[in-house]
């Protein structure tokens, strides 16, 4: 499946090949993960682990390194939502990419405001709106399908706007330059995104297995910041979150989750290839 790596971009609709979220195709793992809590993620995790999951019993250990992968995935969206700033009640949030909500919930259940998802993916925007049902707030926390380059929504609409592993899908200056119009002066965009490091030279293998596996193509360090600029989105602040994302992965490597996808990522770190990186913009 060697699909050029434009063409797997999202221009203005559907991506030329079914993504790993097209029906029947979303991972396993997500959707065991978010069994854990009712909160599902479609993401990695942050932060170190209990090693002493790894020891327990054979008829709990699996139960209890997958409630341990879920509890570093709510950090990672945490360590998110930290950076959106002085978030009011009255203020409203955009979740771009939302997947299956879970970081939308987390942004609701904080501020008290309401959020709006946008995924391409129908039965994830189906399933999330069944969520909000169920959680009681539907009238606060609403997902659409609608494609994050073109959402449709007014200027300036948005207090904050994030991306949770979402901008591998897509082109990036586009991207910016929608979620600029969305955002009014001082508005905060956050993005959390593996991406190649271009410092390290020729780009590594292990980035392209990460590609070709989830049919998406990672952009480099340098092309967030070229294309947050050229949109008017100056960094306020950049942390590479790298050293806390490499346990989730090893431990991953070792659960009844694991996809074969967790050996590319260790190398690609381990390598200085690829990086996890937090970066909080201001529309200025
Ligand atoms: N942000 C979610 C999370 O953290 O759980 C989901 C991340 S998942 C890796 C990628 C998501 O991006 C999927 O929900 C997919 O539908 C969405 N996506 C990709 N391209 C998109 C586009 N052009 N417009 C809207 N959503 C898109």
């Amino acid at each position: 499946m060697d699909i050029p790596r434009k063409e797997r971009r999202v221009p203005s609709g559907r991506p030329a090949a079914a993504p790993w979220w097209a029906p029947g195709r979303d991972g396993r793992a997500d959707v065991l993960l978010g069994e854990v809590g009712d909160l599902y993620h479609h993401h990695y995790g942050l932060g170190p682990y209990d090693p002493s999951v790894l020891d327990e019993p054979p008829e709990t250990r699996d139960q209890r390194i997958v409630d341990e992968l879920h509890r570093l995935e709510t950090a990672q969206a945490d360590a998110l939502l930290d950076r959106l700033g002085d978030i009011r009640p009255e203020d409203r949030l955009l979740d771009a990419g939302s997947g299956r909500g879970g970081t939308s919930f987390m942004a609701h259940e904080r501020f008290g405001c309401r959020v709006d998802g946008v995924s391409l993916s129908d039965h994830q925007v189906d399933f999330s709106n069944h969520q909000s049902l169920e959680r009681g707030c539907r009238g606060q926390v609403c997902f659409h399908h609608r494609n994050m380059l073109n959402t449709g929504f007014p200027d300036g609409f948005y207090r904050a706007v994030w991306t949770n592993e979402t901008t591998m899908y897509v082109e990036l200056t586009a991207l910016f330059s929608e979620f600029s119009r969305l955002l009014p002066l001082g508005g905060r965009y956050v993005c959390v995104t593996g991406c190649a490091n271009d410092a390290h030279g020729r780009r590594s293998p292990a980035v392209a297995r990460i590609d070709h596996h989830y049919i998406c193509g990672v952009h480099s360090r340098g092309d967030y910041f070229q294309a947050l600029a050229a949109s008017g989105l100056a960094p306020a602040e950049v942390v590479d979150l790298t050293p806390q994302a490499i346990p989730y992965w090893e431990l991953r490597a070792h659960s009844p989750v694991r996809t074969g996808i967790e050996e590319a990522f260790l190398t690609a770190y381990a390598e200085g290839g690829f990086q996890y990186l937090l970066i909080a913009a201001d529309r200025v």
